[in-house]
């Protein structure tokens, strides 16, 4: 079984004070590539789980979704960071899925597709819902923000999360992954 840490997109990654319906429009945060560098270093797989309510709403259709996230790995891998797999929810917001956050859906797939051990893997967002799919899947949680939060730990970036998570989890033993 591995470890993974789950990060959330928008708020986490790159920047949200603007809906990212386009590949120019995402920004990426000044630390984020570092923080996924180290998790990757660590032997975590690391995946984003990502609403986008804006699919099914109209506002971007599929393929700007795929071009967004092509952006996402290309201007990541430039730094020298990888992210293993990337799942998003695109129903409505008022469909009812299983997988929209706060539900654990996406989390519950990938443990699936990837024989994740949730316990000893980490949920990172930037929303109370994000807190919850992780509570939900059984994940330990991180929440980018100042609180209140029911999450485990409370950090001011990804890098700080990653930090956290490295010293957190450092100490498993779980088989680490080829970086
Ligand atoms: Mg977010
Ligand atoms: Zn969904």
């Amino acid at each position: 079984m591995k470890r993974a840490a789950i990060l959330d997109r928008d708020g986490v990654i790159n920047r949200n004070e603007r809906p990212v319906n386009r590949p120019d429009e995402l920004v990426l945060f000044p630390r984020a590539a570092e923080a996924i560098r180290l998790l990757n270093g660590a032997g975590f797989l690391v995946c984003v789980a990502t609403n986008q309510g804006g699919v099914g709403l109209g506002y971007m259709s599929e393929a700007d979704l795929k071009a967004v996230h092509r952006r996402m790995c290309e201007l990541l891998a430039r730094e020298g960071a990888r992210v293993d797999d990337i799942v998003a929810c695109t129903h409505r917001p008022d469909a009812g899925c299983p997988c929209r956050k706060p539900k654990p859906g996406m989390l519950f797939a990938l443990a699936r597709r990837h024989d994740l051990h949730l316990a000893a893997s980490y949920m990172v967002g930037d929303r109370d819902t994000d807190v919850q799919a992780g509570l939900a899947a059984g994940t330990k949680t991180v929440f980018i923000g100042t609180g209140p939060s029911e999450a485990h730990y409370e950090a001011r970036d990804l890098l700080d999360a990653a930090e956290w998570i490295v010293r957190d989890g450092g100490g498993s033993g779980l088989p680490r992954q080829d970086p």
